[in-house]
């Protein structure tokens, strides 16, 4: 007998309960993956990402190859597709992960329906995507948790599967045929500094992270300049890493940098299941409801300030600029520059996260969209008002001005913390820079701006 592996958040080997399962259960496997048309009329085809994909299937069909398969590539209606493959494979079963976002629910729905239909069955796998499943842990009075401490708790001590090898072969029945594999060349509007994709590189990185880096990251997370993250999170938006497998990994190595590392992964899974519970929170406010943002010409050139990287506030725009240029930003940047363009700018989160959306090379619904509420106060923080000022926040995170020299260089003269206030400079130093702006607001009338609108909803 014949299955189907579709895969689709889960670009991996290693890890990999659905091919396991498939693997287990039958003679040949078809690996599949469908470039879904339906994604691509939803507007979710930033190119970083399109090229990072590229990347992870290349590097899949790599891997399947090594053990006597291939991946199979189709594109069209992911649903009309894999029915043809198992068609075509007389596959009785179909394998694939379980996810969380309202499309993904519906095309799961819509895929068991159909092969159904046709005598097959569909298998769906939970811990694939997430280290706990959405639903696995609630509270006494509701479906999901609203607040991420008590998450934590419970999801701490939830044991977990083992992370399972990547298997030694793979039988592919033979007439099934496939388009190209799609290629990162041409695509336009690619950040320069893009990372490659792919399950080899993922696996490259978590191991020097394991080793070099995990050590100094409860120290060190926040620090700007020092990029002293894992940098793992496109490998976790698409797979090409296991969430499982992370975890018991990071445990194994032990010590409070590794706890802490541990401590964002369940953040990962906590946004899932407030997505899984409340599919709708990827575009309505989640909690509070607001509806004062500012909107008109002058918000307008305001928005377009932030994102080139132009607001005359230095830690926002070097922050807005790494986006640009690397299609990744660090978490702490993400945190201002989102807080000052919904607080402090009082713009709507929606604008902020469509624009990450179209950049990020791990843009992810759920942990974009669930962020971009927190810092908005529209959704899980627990402190809606707080606001990051963001010259307080360069001068705790980047002291001493190198995030900024890095990614502003019409302040790269600038010696020590005084690149954080421009404005301040003396005039001849301050003419020196000229081609770098005054600030689009002042903080002060920023805040009383804030006040005035919360107070009124
Ligand atoms: P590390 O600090 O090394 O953390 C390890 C992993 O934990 C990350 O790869 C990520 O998967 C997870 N993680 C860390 N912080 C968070 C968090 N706050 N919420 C959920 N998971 C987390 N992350 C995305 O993966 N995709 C997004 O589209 C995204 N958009 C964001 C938008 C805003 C406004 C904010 C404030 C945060 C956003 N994040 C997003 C979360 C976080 O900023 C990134 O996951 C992190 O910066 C990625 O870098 P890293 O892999 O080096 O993280």
């Amino acid at each position: 007998n014949v299955s189907v592996v579709l895969f689709t958040s889960d670009l991996r080997l290693h890890d990999q309960p659905p091919l396991r399962a498939a693997l287990d259960g039958s003679r040949e496997v078809v690996p599949l993956f469908v470039v879904d048309r339906a994604v691509a009329a939803a507007g979710f085809t930033a190119p970083n990402r399109l090229a990072f994909l590229a990347d992870c299937l290349r590097d899949l069909d790599t891997g399947l190859r090594e053990r006597g398969g291939r991946l199979v590539v189709r594109s069209g209606d992911v649903v009309e597709e894999v029915c043809r493959v198992a068609c075509e494979a007389d596959a009785d079963e179909v394998h694939m992960a379980a996810d969380v976002s309202a499309y993904a629910r519906l095309r799961e729905a819509r895929l068991r329906r159909a092969l159904e239909g046709e005598g097959r069955r569909l298998h769906v796998h939970d811990t694939v995507t997430t280290a706990v499943p959405p639903g696995a842990l609630t509270p006494a009075s509701s479906d999901h948790y609203a607040v991420f401490t008590p998450y934590f708790r419970q999801w701490s001590r939830q044991p977990l599967r083992d992370a399972l090898g990547a298997p030694r072969t793979v039988r592919v029945p033979g007439p099934i045929g496939s388009e190209d594999l799609p290629s990162r060349r041409g695509l336009p509007g690619l950040s320069q500094g893009l990372a490659p994709g792919g399950e080899a590189a993922g696996r490259r990185r978590l191991t020097a992270w394991l080793r070099d880096g995990v050590a100094a990251y409860e120290d060190r997370h926040d620090d700007l300049a020092g990029d002293a993250t894992s940098r793992l999170s496109p490998h976790l938006h698409f797979g090409t890493l296991s969430p499982v497998e992370l975890v018991h990994r990071a445990r194994r190595k032990g010590g409070g940098g590794a706890d802490a590392f541990v401590r964002q992964l369940a953040w990962r899974d906590f946004h899932r299941q407030v997505l899984a519970a409340r599919p709708d929170a990827a575009d309505s406010d989640y909690r509070t409801k607001r509806d004062r943002w500012r909107s008109g010409r002058a918000a307008q050139e305001d928005i377009e300030a932030w994102r080139e990287g132009r607001t005359g506030y230095p830690v926002v725009d070097a922050a807005m600029r790494q986006l640009m240029h690397e299609g990744w930003m660090h978490n702490r940047g993400r945190l201002l520059t989102a807080s000052f363009l919904t607080k402090t700018l009082y713009i709507d989160w929606r604008v902020g996260a469509r624009h990450f959306l179209e950049l990020l090379v791990d843009g992810d619904l759920a942990n974009n969209q669930l962020n971009w509420q927190w810092v908005a106060g529209t959704g899980t923080d627990t402190r809606p008002n707080r606001v990051l000022n963001p010259v307080a926040q360069a001068r705790r995170h980047d002291p001493d001005g190198a995030y900024v020299r890095r990614w502003v260089p019409e302040l790269a003269g600038i010696e020590g913390p005084a690149v954080h206030e421009p404005w301040k400079l003396s005039a001849s130093e301050r003419a020196a820079c000229a081609s770098y702006p005054d600030p689009v607001v002042d903080l002060s009338e920023g805040l009383a701006r804030f006040r005035r609108a919360r107070g009124r909803e």
